[in-house]
């Protein structure tokens, strides 16, 4: 068990779209002790993902998990996800409203436009073909993370920079009205 350190907003690393990894990369035992540390790093922090170039590997993996978080006790539960070249096509027009935060962003949260249903498409750690549909605010969760697999943070995707606040002051201000919003997105989307 290993935990790698987490990059922070500035350093390049976050900035550059990740390369995607060949099947016999990822099959090599230091590509999977790689995944395991990725994960470990990911419970380590209490993130609900984690991708790879926040630990300075820029290539196109990360992992999500939900489970009970304490840093979102709001967020619906998401069994442990290795997602190897991430492809996402949205379905639909329907979008939502997160407010997210972000490990590489320290103590900062903002508001962010969603689409509420994609399509996934990747690999799964033994290089097995995943095809599936996700909706709500998991689907925020998996938007997040691809996001940065191509070199964005949410920040930049913030439309009123009114809506940044630190993590007390979400919890003082804005928590209770935030979780209200999810549970109406959930009963509508199922997660
Ligand atoms: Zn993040």
């Amino acid at each position: 068990m290993a935990f790698l350190q987490i990059a922070q907003i500035g350093h390049p690393v976050l900035r550059q779209p990740t390369r995607e990894v060949e099947k016999e990369e990822l099959e090599t035992p230091a590509f999977q002790g790689f995944i395991d540390d990725l994960i470990d790093t990911m419970r380590e922090a209490r993130g609900a993902g984690l991708a790879a170039n926040q630990v300075y590997r820029s290539v196109r993996v990360c992992v999500i998990e939900v489970h009970n978080n304490p840093r979102y006790p709001y967020k619906p539960n998401i069994p442990l996800t290795v997602l190897v070249n991430p492809k996402l096509t949205p379905i639909g027009n329907e979008t939502f409203e997160n407010f997210e935060g972000c490990l590489s962003v320290p103590d900062m949260r903002g508001v962010v436009r969603r689409h509420a249903e994609l399509r996934i498409q990747a690999l799964d750690r033994q290089g097995n073909r995943i095809d599936r549909t996700v909706r709500g605010i998991t689907a925020g969760t998996f938007q997040h993370e691809c996001d940065h697999l191509d070199g964005m943070l949410f920040l930049d995707r913030v439309h009123d920079t009114r809506t940044l606040c630190t993590w007390k002051e979400f919890a003082r201000h804005h928590e209770q009205a935030f979780a209200d919003k999810v549970r109406a997105i959930v009963n509508q989307y199922g997660s």
